[in-house]
């Protein structure tokens, strides 16, 4: 599919916070790798908490519309959410999800070590499910005689384990231990969980043999969570429902250190989010510390799940050039330098590799 595209376009959506300060440092990275690239253009696009105070809307239609018709790709910041709630107010991210059917929620977690021909201690790939799960959102309360009741619905579906499924043996595919983790609870969950076991064993039998050498594990979650912990480089792809994937890719987040290292996709079959893992960070937005490591490494996941893998490879190596030295780094890594300073570091060892 690669070279079959004659451009590229990548919407920007920098929105709140940190996220202002960051998306420029991926959109350089970018900029640095485009000899490997069609020609690539960007267009900057409004969303967020501070669009809805100004318009009253938090995702404009014009960028909904605009990232259909127009982008291949697009990189997102990070959205500052009220601490109340606010009428009218629902987070673009969530919506853009949705819009874009970006169904696969994709976070990569890699540790750096000082020498960097040394393996990784920890490098995973957590796969989430995006749509349905407890995360429908289908909560009602009722009074009954006892007190009040609470329900919510959980979501399984075939289609979507599947999709799910397909994506996460890819990904195993094309890695050097080509090992899947199930997580599920199907010993308590037998009917949904088991239903999403049973969809994701089944896509090997389905694709023609090309996911033959993926070795498949399966996990409970709740032992998931505590060999992540315990022995976290047994875990190469790990692929869980929505509410699962949301619990174990924050906890494997907390094994490598600060937030402002990870990035993640947002992937349907048609279209490609890059986001930062971390907030929009109001604690420390507007002082130009932010660590914009997590854009960078987002928008070198993007373009490798595009198929653009040497330009992915070379700003990743460019990070880990960065980050091993330990010379150059933001304070949540314990250094003090300025988020331009670790842009213009890893820039410039990415100009380097042309
Ligand atoms: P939000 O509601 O937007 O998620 P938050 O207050 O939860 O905001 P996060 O962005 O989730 O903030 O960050 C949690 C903590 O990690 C904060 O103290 C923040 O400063 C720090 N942090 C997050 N991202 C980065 C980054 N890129 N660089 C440095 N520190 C970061
Ligand atoms: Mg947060």
């Amino acid at each position: 599919a690669t070279s079959a595209r004659s451009s590229l376009t990548i919407g920007l959506i920098p929105a709140d916070g940190i996220g202002r300060e960051v998306i420029p440092a991926a959109k350089e990275a970018i900029l640095a790798v485009q000899s490997e690239l069609p020609p690539v253009k960007f267009i900057d696009l409004l969303a967020g908490w501070d669009t809805f105070t100004r318009t009253g809307t938090a995702l404009p239609s014009e960028t909904v519309q605009i990232l259909k018709d127009e982008c291949d790709c697009a990189l997102f910041g990070s959205v500052s959410s009220p601490s109340r709630k606010v009428a009218g107010y629902s987070s673009p991210i969530v919506a853009l999800r949705k819009e874009l059917d970006l169904y696969a929620n994709i976070r990569p977690v890699v540790s750096v070590s000082a020498d960097t021909t040394a393996p990784p201690a920890v490098d995973l790939i957590v796969v989430r499910e995006n749509t349905e799960c407890l995360y429908v959102k289908e909560e009602t309360l009722t009074q009954t005689e006892r007190g009040k009741e609470a329900r919510a619905t959980r979501l399984i579906t075939e289609r979507a384990s599947t999709r799910i499924g397909k994506i996460a043996f890819e990904l195993a595919k094309a890695r050097p231990r080509k090992l899947l983790h199930i997580i599920h609870k199907s010993n308590v969950l037998s009917v949904t969980d088991g239903l999403f076991r049973e969809s994701v064993r089944a896509v090997p039998a389905a694709s023609d043999g090309q996911f033959d050498q993926v070795d498949i594990q399966e996990q409970l979650v709740d032992s998931a969570v505590y060999r992540l912990f315990r022995e976290p480089e047994i875990f190469d792809v790990m692929v869980a429902p929505n509410l699962y994937g949301d619990i174990i890719s924050d906890a494997a987040a907390a094994l490598v250190g600060s937030l402002g290292v990870i990035p993640s996709i947002n992937a349907g079959d048609d279209f490609v989010m890059g986001e930062p893992v971390h907030g929009s960070a109001p604690d420390i937005a507007g002082k130009g510390i932010a660590n914009p490591i997590a854009s960078i490494r987002s928008a070198a996941l993007m373009l490798r799940h595009l198929g653009y893998t040497s330009p992915a490879d070379k700003i990743d190596e460019a990070v880990n050039e960065t980050l091993a030295p330990a010379q150059v780094l933001t304070a949540d890594l314990g250094g003090k330098s300025s988020t331009s300073q670790v842009t213009a570091h890893v820039m410039g060892l990415l100009q380097k590799k042309y």
